[in-house]
């Protein structure tokens, strides 16, 4: 009878009203937990370079060393964390402002061949000093795309730094094709290679692999997550794969803008 039926439908609705409260509810709690593991994180970045800069500053001051190579050791040491603590904050601010969606992007149709060898030109002399060959295969007809030029500049340069800090010798390969009309652009190294199970979380916020490691490096664990943020936003995707001891690649795809296909085939 209709009271009945009422009353199941009225239950039923109850219970997905139960349903969806409870899963804003653990919504909730997760981004409290990551929240937390955020400034958590930040906490522990900072504090690490400032316990440096607080002994070896004391020790110095207190006139405890004597020996002047020793003194330029830890004056050194001063240095380097000090810039550390630098592009931490650099790269906090600008991944906060990427998150708050206040990053403007000029997009504009770009010559990817050209922003290449523009910010190969800037690494050249790093790589150079590590012995490190830097190579191109740039295919012809490469489709255009939209993106901002100072964006994408930015992308390739933390990718060629990991892959020169990363790398103990061998070789760069910095690849441009087309492919089913989008653009596909792969940063490849003869490096240390990642470790398999440490694949998925390399974009994350502050991941290292083996952060003592890392940390020799002066790396922040940032530079990824900023990457992945600045292709998203430009509506391409990055994919990762490495292999301990032999080396990595990142490879990014652009869809080729619609307007610009249809530009480039009147043209
Ligand atoms: P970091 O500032 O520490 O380099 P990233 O976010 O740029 O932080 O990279 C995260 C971690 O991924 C690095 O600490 C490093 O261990 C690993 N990694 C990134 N690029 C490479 C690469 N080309 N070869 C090997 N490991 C890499």
């Amino acid at each position: 009878d209709w009271d009945t039926r009422l009353d199941i439908r009225q239950k039923d609705e109850m219970g997905m009203l139960g349903q969806s409260i409870n899963n804003l509810a653990q919504s909730l709690q997760r981004y409290r937990d990551t929240r937390q593991e955020f400034f958590a994180n930040i906490s522990h970045e900072l504090r690490t370079p400032i316990t440096y800069l607080e002994g070896y500053s004391k020790v110095l001051t207190d006139n405890l060393v004597e020996n002047e190579a020793e003194k330029k050791k830890y004056l050194t040491i001063i240095h380097q964390e000090a810039i550390r603590l630098q592009k931490l904050v650099d790269d906090l601010f600008e991944l906060s402002k990427m998150e708050e969606g206040k990053i403007e992007l000029t997009m504009e149709r770009l010559d990817m061949k050209d922003i290449i060898l523009n910010t190969l030109s800037k690494v050249k002399l790093k790589a150079e000093q590590k012995n490190i060959i830097l190579k191109t295969e740039l295919h012809q007809d490469i489709p255009f795309i939209l993106g901002d030029s100072y964006r994408m500049e930015q992308i390739l340069l933390n990718l060629l730094e990991n892959a020169i800090k990363y790398t103990d010798q061998g070789e760069i390969i910095v690849q441009l094709v087309s492919e089913n009309s989008s653009l596909v652009l792969s940063v490849s190294d003869t490096g240390q290679g990642i470790p398999e199970e440490e694949l998925p979380y390399i974009f994350d916020r502050f991941y290292r692999i083996e952060k003592s490691r890392s940390r020799d490096y002066g790396g922040t664990g940032l530079g990824l997550s900023i990457v992945k943020k600045l292709v998203d936003l430009q509506g391409g995707s990055i994919h990762v794969e490495s292999k301990l001891d032999v080396g990595t690649t990142f490879t990014l795809t652009f869809p080729q803008h619609e307007e610009l296909e249809s530009l480039e085939g009147s043209s």
